[in-house]
């Protein structure tokens, strides 16, 4: 069928920067929808069950592994992390814009089912800036901060597989290219063409004689 909404996903080593762009580009354009995914780790001070994640143990999270109830699922850093199947299916069926942040190996298994979601990297601008901003955001302990930092490393191996790249050192800037992908996004020739099908066929663009 053709969905007319973008699938985003936005993937990033820890502390780039993920999580704030994304809560600053759904304040400026509350109509795209954020995917809550489920996780075996433990909350962190503030997080909320239902909105930064879905909360589960492990014999939970493997039993809904099993019901299939995953569009993708990735163990990170020794925690499993899945995306809802149920819930970025009824998006998409009603023409909604959906954002993941998922690591890389998810949105590995997400371009392979779904070819035209889009795969947008966030780069820090250095490591010892990455490390930084760990260790001021203060909800982690040093040794998951030096594990984060570790796996950096692997994450960003990863680079080339994405279709863009947005190098988050002004924040303000990064913002603003994340938003133009999104506004770029909206533009591609299928979703196009699914809205303006009327408008397509009296111009002759498609369904008619050459
Ligand atoms: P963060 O890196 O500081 O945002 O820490 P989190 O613990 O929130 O996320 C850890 C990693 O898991 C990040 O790379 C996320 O992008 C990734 N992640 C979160 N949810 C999912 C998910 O549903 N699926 C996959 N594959 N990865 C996820
Ligand atoms: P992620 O979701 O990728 O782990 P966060 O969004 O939690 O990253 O950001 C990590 C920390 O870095 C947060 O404390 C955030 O406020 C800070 N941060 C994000 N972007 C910038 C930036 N451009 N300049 C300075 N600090 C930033
Ligand atoms: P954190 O625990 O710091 O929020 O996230 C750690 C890592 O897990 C991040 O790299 C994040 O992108 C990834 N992650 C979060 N949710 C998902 C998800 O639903 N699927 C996958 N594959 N990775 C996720």
């Amino acid at each position: 069928m053709a969905y007319t909404g973008s699938m985003l996903m936005v993937v990033a080593p820890s502390g780039a920067g993920k999580s704030s762009l994304v809560n600053a580009l759904l304040e400026k354009d509350p109509d795209i929808g954020l995917s809550v995914s489920f996780t075996t780790r433990a909350p962190r001070p503030g997080e909320v069950n239902g909105r930064e994640y879905n909360f589960l143990t492990e014999q939970e999270f493997l039993k809904r592994k099993d019901a299939g109830d995953f569009l993708e699922w990735a163990n990170v850093h020794g925690n499993y992390y899945g995306t809802s199947k149920s819930w970025i299916e009824s998006q998409m069926k009603n023409g909604k814009d959906v954002i993941l942040e998922i690591d890389w190996q998810g949105a590995r298994q997400v371009q392979q089912l779904i070819p035209q979601a889009i795969w947008i990297f966030i780069l820090p601008p250095s490591i010892q800036t990455l490390e930084d901003r760990l260790r001021k955001r203060a909800q982690d302990d040093e040794a998951t901060i030096q594990k984060r930092v570790a796996a950096a490393k692997d994450e960003l191996a990863h680079v080339a597989e994405a279709n863009y790249l947005v190098v988050n050192d002004n924040f303000e800037q990064a913002l603003s290219d994340l938003n133009q992908v999104v506004l770029a996004s909206r533009l591609r020739t299928g979703p196009q063409l699914a809205r303006q099908h009327q408008l397509a066929k009296e111009l002759g663009a498609i369904g008619g004689a050459n």
